[in-house]
């Protein structure tokens, strides 16, 4: 079988990946990809929960406040109302799918859970313990499973989207599908979305050297869309989680915001505390602050972690909200409620990403992207946390009223030609690809991280460049892998963050530069957008929009 046909193409099988499988399967046929098992999206590791409003003592305009308050002037209002306001439809839906939140079983009406995280104003974070979207993602498939117009393709990999600009350039640009590997077969097949393709691959922690997302978070969707010549933006609001266990066996396990939010506190590595020096809200101060906080003491005293302590919490409490963290914990013997935890900051969320209106639709035709692919205008320059779960479930369901308004095409009227692979053959190098995934990593790391500056943005700038084209060398001359396709779109992505990050030269959110420590609104209160230059242009150049 290599070419797959439906109405519908989704690429990813995260929260947004699935929940727009379940719907558009209402109207017509789905097939849905993930490049790993379907479990492996962030989605799984997602501990905190889900924030909608569900208690008396919370409304949506305090929702929507903080909201605002923490995209720092760049949320579009109205997509915050949008998500905010249909959020609780969204749970109850996923209640009625089977998803079992905590409950506290105090109250009949309002049976759950609540917790609170950094910038919230009231608790409204609901939870399945500290495995939420473990929970979620399984609830979801579960329920995408038992449907008969929903097409499973697992281990297969997008590689490039198909548009019509070589087929027919004189259309507006039009996304016809997606040309695919079947990562276990090594073939390379042709996906067609005779509807619409939909982009929900989340988000591209991985361009970064530490992190806290798994290894499916290459910035793929990113760098397909950007390559069909979407318009995208906000890249360089690139949230830290403050707080991952710094332990060198551990591969990117966070510790959840919860921790804080239930009493936490950060220590240097004497047990001092610190936080009271770098906001009146302390541990609770919005992520990005706890972080830039936790990098200014790491870089002053040369240590190589700071802790987190929530001992004062007793056993029987920390088992009980956080079993997920004690187990993992006590597995690399680090018992959290006699312990402190060391932690560091690490990339953490995406709040760029394909630009998209009100309803999921980018730039291109017949492309739309859902979840932490997309720059929707929630976040604005830094997300409130728990939000992006939600945003992930609304949107699904905005696409897919708008889908359903549409009229169904006839059919394709192009002729898609097959994958050509020209003259490729194996690589027996391997180690060009490690080599270049490391150093991407390690220069966005450290020139690209929590504190950047205009000098270290250009440096990062020129070093990818340079990376940039020994990966395009490679990337034609060699049979096509998934290690190769994630490390052009990791170089595709760095090298964007990079360019949206230099166009931005003022503070703002998550985006802190040295050179430009405060904020301009008179010059920057925008979004920052990039698109590819010109098909036609034959040197590279900074084209910026
Ligand atoms: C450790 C951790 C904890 C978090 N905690 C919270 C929280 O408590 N609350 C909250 O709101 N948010 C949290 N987040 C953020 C949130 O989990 C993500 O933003 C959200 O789950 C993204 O969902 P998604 O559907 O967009 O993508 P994902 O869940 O990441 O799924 C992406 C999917 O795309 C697939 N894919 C990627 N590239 C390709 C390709 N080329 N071809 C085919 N398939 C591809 C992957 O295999 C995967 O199936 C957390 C994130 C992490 C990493």
């Amino acid at each position: 079988m290599n070419s797959v046909e439906s109405d519908f193409l989704v690429i990813g099988s995260g929260i947004a990946g699935l929940s727009l499988a379940i719907k558009l399967s209402e109207l017509g046929t789905v097939a849905i990809l993930s490049k790993r098992d379907f479990l492996a999206g962030s989605t799984t590791h997602a501990q905190g929960g889900i924030a909608a409003v569900t208690s008396p003592e919370d409304s949506f305009e305090k929702h929507i406040a903080d909201t605002l308050r923490a995209g720092a002037g760049l949320c579009d209002e109205e997509v915050v109302r949008h998500v905010v306001e249909e959020g609780p439809q969204r749970i109850k839906e996923l209640i009625e799918w089977g998803m079992a939140f905590t409950r506290d079983g105090h109250d009949e009406d309002h049976p759950y859970e609540l917790g609170l995280e950094g910038g919230h104003s009231q608790r409204r974070v609901l939870h399945a313990g500290d495995f939420t979207g473990s929970a979620i993602a399984k609830t979801l498939l579960g329920k995408a499973q038992g449907l008969p117009n929903v097409q499973f393709f697992e281990y297969h990999a997008g590689i490039d989207l198909i548009t019509t600009e070589k087929l027919a350039p004189t259309t507006p640009v039009t996304c016809l599908g997606a040309y695919v590997l079947d990562i276990r077969q090594q073939q390379v097949k042709t996906f067609i979305g005779r509807r619409a393709t939909l982009l929900a691959t989340g988000g591209a922690g991985k361009v970064y050297l530490y992190t806290s997302n798994p290894d499916v978070a290459s910035g793929d969707g990113l760098a397909m869309a950007y390559r069909a010549g979407a318009i995208l933006s906000n890249l360089e609001f690139v949230q830290f989680h403050p707080t991952c266990l710094y332990h060198p066996e551990a591969k990117s396990f966070l510790i959840s915001e919860a921790v804080r939010g239930e009493g936490g506190i950060l220590r240097l590595m004497d047990g001092t505390p610190f936080m009271e020096r770098y906001h009146a809200d302390k541990e609770l101060a919005p992520r990005d602050v706890v972080a830039r906080a936790i990098d200014a003491e790491l870089k002053k005293r040369g240590d190589p972690y700071v802790y987190l302590d929530i001992r004062h919490k007793g056993a029987d409490f920390v088992k009980k909200r956080f079993p997920t963290i004690y187990q993992q914990c006590l597995m690399y013997g680090i018992d959290i409620t006699k312990d402190l935890i060391p932690v560091v900051p690490a990339a953490h969320y995406f709040c760029g990403g394909v630009q998209t209106d009100a309803w999921g639709r980018s730039s291109v035709q017949k492309l739309w992207a859902i979840g932490e692919v997309a720059c929707t205008g929630l976040h604005g320059a830094n997300r409130l946390a728990s939000n992006s779960l939600l945003e992930g479930l609304v949107f699904a369901h905005r696409a897919y009223q708008k889908l359903s308004q549409q009229a169904v095409p006839a059919g394709l009227s192009y002729d898609v030609p097959p994958w050509n692979p020209g003259n490729a053959r194996n690589s027996d190098e391997q180690v060009v690809i490690t080599q270049n995934w490391d150093e991407i990593r390690h220069v966005m790391w450290n020139y690209v991280g929590i504190a950047r500056s205009d000098k270290r943005l250009e440096r990062a700038y020129h070093r990818i460049r340079l990376l940039q084209q020994e990966i395009q060398e490679y990337y034609w001359d060699f049979i096509i892998t998934s290690d190769l396709i994630e490390l052009r779109n990791l170089a595709t992505v760095a090298e964007l963050v990079v360019r949206c990050a230099m166009m931005r030269k003022e503070s703002r959110g998550l985006h802190y530069t040295l050179d430009h420590p405060d904020k301009d609104d008179l010059h920057f209160k925008h979004d920052t957008l990039v698109e590819r230059p010109s098909m036609a242009a034959s040197t590279p150049t900074l084209n910026f929009l």
